[in-house]
């Protein structure tokens, strides 16, 4: 244990993580949650030591709409896993928890069997920052997990705004949970979220609403086929299960198995990896490059009149783009 908060070097990161020491693995989080430059670069150093440690888990994640049941099944689904003798660690991505200040998502209260068991760990999204700011501090997290050894890496969201994509980017299986009886627009399920999910799983599969999931699972199945076609190595399933119940939750892991087997083998696991790695680095560029221009005095000043010559059809969008790009560029001289 860590007893004092004197500051751990890297190497007594790393030695904390190979002890399996959960008041490291804390602290090694809320370095990578924080915002302070000398952090930053620290929390960097960290990871890269720790880098060779990762890569082991599974990264699933996890959106559907508020009162879908994401709780109620990441408890159940989670503590299944556990069982069968897997530690598992729960992360969150809520991008209105930066604006409401108050994170709904991965709040142990909400999970009570899971955050009394000790092979799970639940961390609630950061609260502070962008969504790209809390996209790198839940990757980084991910990566923590993974080093420190969990087996299972379950990422909750909600299925809203750009959070979504930004999951499905980062976990190499994506499951949507949805509802029978509820059209699309009232999930505010959109057609995006079709295109990157994995699998999907009409919760509440109990009582009268049996019928309906079932319903809504062929149509979905067709939906599904329609939207994404036949080829390719993964067909995304539909399954009806009930969180509540504790009913058709092994069936899914069975399907993440089998997606993990049959894409592990064919070598497309690994490129997905390989390109969200990529993909990124790119995004933080772009975002960094962004937030830089933005905050460029000379570039603040020549904007407003700018915008406005064009709103008023004096100037074209591209010579506009390019006097803010010379603009940026004569800055960084
Ligand atoms: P979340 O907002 O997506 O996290 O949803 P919750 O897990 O908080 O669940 C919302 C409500 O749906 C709660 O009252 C749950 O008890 C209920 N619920 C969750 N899963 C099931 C299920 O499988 N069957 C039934 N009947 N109710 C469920």
């Amino acid at each position: 244990m860590v007893a004092t908060r004197k500051r751990l070097s890297v190497d007594e990161y790393v030695e904390g993580f190979r002890a399996r020491d959960r008041a490291v693995l804390a602290r090694a989080i809320t370095l990578v949650e924080s915002d302070a430059p000398r952090h930053v670069a620290l929390a960097q150093e960290v990871l890269t030591a720790l880098l060779p440690l990762t890569g082991g888990a599974r990264r699933v994640g996890i959106s559907g709409v508020p009162g879908v049941g994401k709780s109620t099944f990441i408890d159940a689904f989670g503590t299944l896993l556990t069982q069968q003798g897997k530690t598992v660690a729960v992360l969150a991505i809520d991008p209105s928890s930066s604006v409401s200040g108050g994170s709904i998502l991965g709040d142990k209260t909400r999970m009570a069997k899971l955050s009394r068991d000790e092979k799970a760990f639940i961390r609630p999204s950061p609260t502070s920052g962008t969504l790209g700011g809390v996209n790198r501090k839940t990757r980084e997290t991910m990566l923590l997990c993974e080093a420190f050894g969990f087996d299972v890496v379950l990422i909750e969201t909600v299925g809203v705004g750009q959070s979504e994509t930004v999951v499905a980017d980062m976990v190499d299986f994506y499951l949507v949970l949805m509802l029978a009886g509820a059209g699309d627009e009232l999930q505010g399920i959109k057609r995006g979220i079709l295109e990157v999910a994995d699998m999907l799983a009409i919760n509440k599969a109990d009582g009268e609403n049996e019928v309906y999931a079932k319903r809504a699972r062929s149509e979905y199945q067709t939906a599904l086929h329609l939207m994404r076609g036949h080829g390719g190595t993964w067909h995304p399933p539909v399954l009806t299960c009930s969180a509540l119940l504790n009913v058709g939750l092994a069936e899914l892991w069975a399907k993440i198995e089998e997606h993990h087997e049959k894409l592990g083998a064919t070598g497309e696991l690994a490129a997905r990896r390989e390109s969200q790695q990529v993909h990124w680095m790119w995004s933080m560029i772009e975002e960094r490059l962004l937030a830089d221009l933005r905050l460029t005095p000379d570039v603040r000043t020549l904007l407003p009149g700018l915008e406005r010559d064009l709103r008023a059809g004096r100037v074209t969008a591209t010579s506009a783009a390019s006097a803010v790009l010379a603009t940026f560029d004569q800055a960084r001289r």
